[in-house]
């Protein structure tokens, strides 16, 4: 009888060897991964700095033609002519997975695995422009700044539809929400009412205090010639402290979310354009991006900006854009 217990003893104990053995090897796979993940952000870093530079072949634009996104200084019409618009756009930003860091995979060496990196960490603030009726009030254009800006001169119109700027702002801004959170993003709204008046500094103390991941503004445009149409990205210049820090990232972002845009709407791409006479750019410390989604001064555009297939269709393409560029 004992002899029997013995070899039972003997058989458990080496069971239970074998299963802690499975345990360590899925450590080691793990671990591989979290390499893998750590060398890719590195090469991120090294396309931005090629972002950067392709920039500096940046062509002039004519901003005269595009009314202003941002609440307009009354007599301020020409402090955009160094507004800049990038053709280079969305060079370099596919390329980020492309190589593999093979080094990395050799260090196999155990770690604490860490918990799986969910997009739940990321904020991203939606903010829809404008409200039903615009704010005279004024605000400063930057962080110490004596210069003094409208808060919200009111968008623009549908010319056919006569649909106002800030119904199509906050349907788009309502169906991306639902498509990052569905995502996993956690989506914080600047506003969720169109009754609700805000100024660029208030709204930029809602996502400064979030600590954004990244911000997109949601606009559609209008201009004086009926002929003008297409989808441009606005991105902060980098003048004061604030831009300086997010100048970057914010360009970037700007590329990877226009790119995506246009190709799930198929709009004419009127480029990525720096502004520093944004007054929600300038106060903001966090990336911060305004989509201006197509003429409601185009007969065509204004058609379809009012519609709400159109209004999936680019919510869908900010969305898949914003996944790209904030994973
Ligand atoms: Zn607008």
């Amino acid at each position: 009888m004992k002899k029997t217990l013995y070899i039972l003893l003997c058989l458990s104990v080496s069971i239970s060897l074998i299963s802690c053995s499975g345990k360590d090897s899925k450590v080691s796979s793990s671990s591989i991964e979290n390499n893998n993940t750590v060398a890719g952000s590195n090469v991120t870093k090294q396309d931005d700095s090629n972002l950067n530079s392709g920039g500096k072949n940046s062509q002039s634009v004519s901003a005269s033609e595009t009314k202003e996104a941002d609440a307009k200084t009354i007599d301020d019409k020409t402090k955009n002519a160094d507004t800049k618009v990038d053709s280079n756009a969305n060079a370099n930003t596919s390329k980020v997975n492309d190589k593999t860091p093979n080094q990395q995979v050799q260090n196999t060496k155990p770690e604490t695995p860490k918990a799986p990196v969910t997009k739940n960490n990321e904020v991203i603030v939606l903010d829809p422009g404008h409200a039903n009726k615009s704010n005279l009030d004024k605000e400063p254009l930057s962080p110490g700044s004596k210069e003094m800006k409208i808060k919200d001169g009111g968008g623009a119109q549908g010319v056919i539809t006569r649909t106002p700027e800030y119904q199509v702002n906050m349907n788009v801004a309502v169906k991306l929400k639902e498509l990052l959170e569905s995502k996993g993003y956690t989506v914080v709204m600047t506003k969720t009412q169109n009754s609700q008046s805000l100024g660029n500094v208030e709204r930029a103390d809602i996502w400064n205090k979030v600590n954004a991941a990244l911000v997109v503004r949601i606009h559609a445009d209008s201009a004086e010639g009926a002929s003008v149409r297409g989808a441009s990205m606005l991105v902060p210049a980098a003048i004061n402290d604030n831009t300086k820090a997010i100048y970057s990232d914010s360009k970037k972002y700007g590329q990877i979310v226009l790119s995506s845009l246009i190709k799930a709407v198929g709009m004419p791409n009127r480029g990525v354009v720096e502004r520093n006479d944004m007054t929600g750019f300038n106060w903001s410390k966090v990336p911060v991006i305004l989509v201006e989604m197509g003429f409601l001064s185009n007969k065509e555009e204004d058609k379809l900006l009012s519609s709400n297939d159109y209004q999936d269709k680019l919510a869908k393409g900010l969305a898949d854009g914003i996944c790209a560029a904030i994973k």
